[in-house]
């Protein structure tokens, strides 16, 4: 295509709201414009970066033999309220009511209606197992939609789901999806990790996540640096540590005044916070618990949650109301229960608070003392990989994939059964598998730029080529020349820009950086002289001189 034929609105500002580079970079080379929070306009150089992720997804998908469907955004509450879903899902559900006064939703996901379309169109074992995906718009009314289309209301998700007979039918269908993940995220060009993940709400056992390594990620991920072990930060199973101190100090009450955090108390005391213990006190269903950990571990909520359901942090009226000392609250004397994680148990001769204003007690062991143990923390960098090899490295991630085993969460509720080989009805056993397309996209800028702009990989690039012919507009021998090439690389199959604009050359290069366009051909009348066009890839600083007659070749030779 030429460049005036197309709409590629370039700017030299990024807008206020746009706090990561990929954000910035989109909206300055003209590939998205906001309409509203979170919802965003695909431009045609961005449409042309969708399509080009859409199709290595549906080539993959294809591949892996899952059919391709395509269905409706609008759904209607009857099917959440047979999954149970309609008053589970939050306020990111946007639900309305049409001209008759029935409600319905956005879909932020399908297992509502692929469910039900399995329910009434797969009759028999013989038909299973059996996947479908659909690349498709859905709608989530994300609480902080940001970062443009990477967290946005509004955005394009490849989801598949698959039905099974049995688990061992579901787990060779996950193995098989998880490789055509990987096949997709080789393909898209990403450096990605695929880690164990918490299955959250969707419910279900085993799930894995995709992330794209990336500062800016809004995930924490936990890989060990000599082993495979590779987990979402919340997802680190820690297990009971040996017992390999023993006590020797001698527990005593010290004053420390005011100082009621960790910090203060570790400060004042000179002690490292890893032997210090951090109480905190919870509400539950029926009443409150004590849990402890290391002064420099984190609660993670999750684990905390699986363990002892639905709870709160007390408010300061609940930890007077039980007679405690909020700031200095320690393990000793407590009349609830006292959980405390594997780590924290693992001490002796440790700081705690001494359950009375100002004070803490150093030296003080777990002797006398009733308590549970349990896995109640996050990772932290240097820990012991829970396989038992190599230590704990953190890194941040941007999640472009997850893929669940569901079970029969959703075929139970909605009776999605088959007639069985035995002639009874079965109920399917499902996977759910989903792609952040639109996600995608920013996720692969930000790995892949400079201070120029983006630097595309080719796979997903607008264009593959772009001819830059000076004084385009001046010179007809450089016309000729640049229309020749164009027309011998469209002829080539190539997919490639001729910038026909009647803009200084720094101008033309400039927008060509911006957006990424891996291949440059430069033409100039000096070039011309000698029989000769420049080129200069992307990734790279070096121009080479290449003879204009093989300028077709050439670049056939650099593509991949
Ligand atoms: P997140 O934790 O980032 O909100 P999620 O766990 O809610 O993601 P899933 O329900 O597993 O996401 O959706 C599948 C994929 O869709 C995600 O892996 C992600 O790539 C993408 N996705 C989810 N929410 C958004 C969003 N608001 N904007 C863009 N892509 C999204
Ligand atoms: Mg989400």
């Amino acid at each position: 295509m030429k460049t005036t034929q197309l709409l590629i609105p370039t700017q030299k500002e990024a807008p206020n709201d746009a706090k990561i580079i990929s954000h910035q970079l989109m909206i300055r080379a003209g590939l998205i414009s906001k309409l509203a929070s979170g919802l965003y306009s695909y431009l045609p150089m961005g449409v042309r970066v969708l399509k080009k992720v859409e199709a290595i997804v549906r080539e993959e998908m294809d591949k892996a033999g899952s059919q391709e469907v395509l269905m409706p955004v609008t759904q209607p509450s009857e099917l959440w309220q047979e999954s149970g879903r309609w008053d589970e899902y939050g306020p990111e559900l946007l639900r309305f009511h049409d001209r008759h006064g029935r409600e319905f939703c956005m879909g932020p996901t399908h297992e509502e209606v692929i469910t039900n379309l399995a329910a009434q169109y797969i009759r028999s074992y013989k038909q299973l197992p059996m996947s479908f995906y659909q690349i498709q718009t859905k709608f989530r009314d994300e609480i902080r939609p940001r970062f443009g289309v990477m967290r946005s209301r509004e955005f394009i998700m490849k989801d598949a789901y698959s039905f099974h007979l049995d688990q061992e039918s579901l787990q060779k269908t996950y193995d098989a999806m998880h490789q055509t993940y990987c096949n997709i995220f080789d393909r898209l060009g990403l450096d990605y990790r695929s880690v164990l993940a918490d299955s959250g709400s969707i419910g279900g056992d085993a799930s894995h996540e995709f992330h794209v390594l990336a500062q800016s990620g809004e995930d924490a991920i936990c890989f060990s640096d000599e082993s495979d072990y590779a987990a979402n930060i919340e997802k680190v199973a820690f297990s009971k540590q040996a017992n390999i101190c023993s006590p020797k100090a001698q527990e005593t009450e010290v004053l420390t005044k005011k100082k009621s955090s960790i910090e203060e108390v570790a400060d004042f005391l000179s002690v490292e916070k890893s032997i210090c213990i951090k109480t905190l006190i919870i509400k539950v269903v029926g009443g409150f618990k004590a849990l402890a950990l290391r002064g420099d571990h984190e609660l993670n909520e999750i684990k905390a949650q699986n363990l002892l359901g639905e709870f709160e942090l007390a408010s300061d009226e609940d930890i007077k109301s039980l007679g405690l000392k909020k700031g200095f609250i320690g393990v000793k004397g407590l009349d609830i229960e006292l959980i405390v994680d594997y780590s924290a148990s693992a001490l002796c001769d440790f700081v705690c608070g001494a359950n009375e204003w100002d004070k803490h007690l150093t030296g003080a062991n777990w002797k006398g003392i009733e308590f549970v143990e349990a896995d109640l923390r996050n990772a932290t960098e240097g820990d012991e990989s829970p396989d038992g090899q190599g230590k704990l490295v953190i890194k941040r991630g941007i999640e472009v994939g997850h893929i669940f085993q569901l079970g029969d969460k959703y075929s139970k509720a909605m009776k999605a059964n088959v007639i069985g080989e035995s002639g009874k009805a079965v109920t399917t056993t499902m996977g759910c598998y989903g792609i952040g397309v639109t996600r995608v996209i920013a996720a692969s800028i930000e790995q892949n730029y400079d201070d120029r702009g983006i630097i595309f990989p080719e796979a997903i690039a607008p264009f593959q080529v772009v001819i830059v012919p000076i004084n385009y507009n001046k010179s007809t021998r450089v016309k000729d020349l640049a229309d020749k090439l164009y027309q011998q690389y469209l002829k080539a199959g190539i997919e490639v820009l001729l910038d026909d604009r009647k803009e200084r050359a720094g101008i033309m290069f400039a927008d060509s950086e911006l957006l990424g366009i891996p291949h440059r051909i430069v033409l100039s009348d000096t070039h011309a002289d000698n029989g000769m066009v420049e080129y200069k890839a992307r990734n790279n600083a070096e121009k080479l001189e290449v003879h204009y007659d093989e300028a077709l070749s050439f670049i056939q030779s650099q593509l991949l």
